[in-house]
Formats: C-alpha cells, sequence, structure tokens
C-alpha cells in the first residue's frame, strides 16, 4: 500500500467558518462554541485513494487575523492546494478573498513553480441574510483564476471537500 500526502490549505478571514469546517470533516461534528484560531490548526484524516493508495490528508486551517498573515509563508510550502473560504453574510469576508488569492499566488508554488489551485468556498448559505449574490461570486471567481466555487454550509453538513469522493480508510470496503 502506498501512502501519498496531501497538504491542503484552508484560508480565509476569521469566524467564516474554517475550523469549524476542518473540524466537522475531521470528526464529522458541528461544534457551535467559538474559538479563535491561533496561528495555525492542523488536522489530518487518512482516506482510501485506491486498492494501493491511502492519502494522508493534513488540512492546515490558517488563522485570518492580520497579525498572523507574517507567517504564512512556512505554512503555504508544501501545499497542494487550498480552499478559500468565506462567508456569504459578510461582504468584507468575501473583499479578503481577493487578498488571500494575491498572497497565494505568489508565495504558495507547486514543485513545478505552476501557483497552487485554489478553491472558493462561500460557507454559511444556511443564513437567510446574504451578502453576497451567486452572480457575483462566480464572477469573481473567474476573474481570479480559481478552478471552481461552491456554496457551503458547515452548519448543515455540506462539505466541499466531498467532491473528492473517498472513503475513510476505517469505512468498510464498496
Ligand atoms: P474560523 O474563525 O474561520 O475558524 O470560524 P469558526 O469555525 O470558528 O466559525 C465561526 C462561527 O461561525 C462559529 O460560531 C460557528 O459555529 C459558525 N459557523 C461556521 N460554519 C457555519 C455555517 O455553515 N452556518 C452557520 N450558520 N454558522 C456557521
Amino acid at each position: 500500500m502506498t501512502e501519498h500526502l496531501l497538504k491542503i490549505l484552508i484560508v480565509g478571514d476569521g469566524n467564516v467558518g474554517k475550523s469549524s469546517f476542518v473540524h466537522r470533516y475531521v470528526s464529522g461534528q458541528f461544534n457551535k462554541t467559538y474559538k479563535m484560531t491561533v496561528g495555525v490548526d492542523f488536522s489530518v484524516k487518512l482516506l482510501h485513494w485506491s486498492d494501493k493508495e491511502k492519502v494522508r490528508l493534513q488540512l492546515w486551517d490558517i488563522a485570518g487575523q492580520e497579525r498572523f498573515i507574517s507567517m504564512t509563508r512556512i505554512y503555504y510550502k508544501g501545499a497542494l492546494g487550498c480552499v478559500v473560504m468565506f462567508d456569504v453574510t459578510s461582504s468584507s469576508s468575501f473583499s479578503s478573498c481577493r487578498h488571500w488569492k494575491q498572497d497565494l499566488d505568489n508565495k504558495a508554488m507547486l514543485p513545478n513553480g505552476d501557483s497552487i489551485p485554489c478553491i472558493l468556498v462561500a460557507n454559511k448559505c444556511d443564513l437567510a441574510h446574504r451578502a453576497v449574490s451567486a452572480d457575483t461570486i462566480d464572477k469573481f471567481s473567474k476573474a481570479h483564476g480559481f478552478i471552481t466555487w461552491m456554496e457551503t454550509s458547515v452548519k448543515d453538513n455540506k462539505n466541499p471537500l466531498d467532491i473528492l469522493k473517498v472513503r475513510n480508510v476505517s469505512d468498510p470496503p464498496t
């Protein structure tokens, strides 16, 4: 069995749902208590990729607070993909995605020198008072080179990494 390491970054402003997302994905729970991320959290999930390959998925949750931004170059190192997350009810968290994407394009490189693929994720779509329309997100995503974008609700368990369509190592074989 071959094991691959896949480091994925989760970036975005504070309070958009990054920690909840990682926690939900790794443990299957939604925790309502707000906890400010200090520096970086990183969680691991082991996945079946195929009969012969396992993936050790490392999710790096980078704090969105300004004071941590100078640390991010170290955290970007070795990442193969990124989720840029905002809160669909917060236009300022949406505006910040432009800066996050620029920062990633400048600092987060694949071994071949290309910038890493990024997915734009609009979280909290369960809330009625949205501040950013789907049309605006779509135009922004295309203009700034995201590979795709999607709406999610970590609260309602609509999870962006479900697109990976892989089984947990602990799941029974299908
Ligand atoms: P982070 O600072 O980006 O890591 O954000 P957190 O994961 O700490 O979440 C901030 C707050 O938003 C918490 O109170 C979460 O319970 C809440 N939250 C996260 N995801 C959702 C969601 O999809 N819908 C709603 N309504 N609240 C959410």
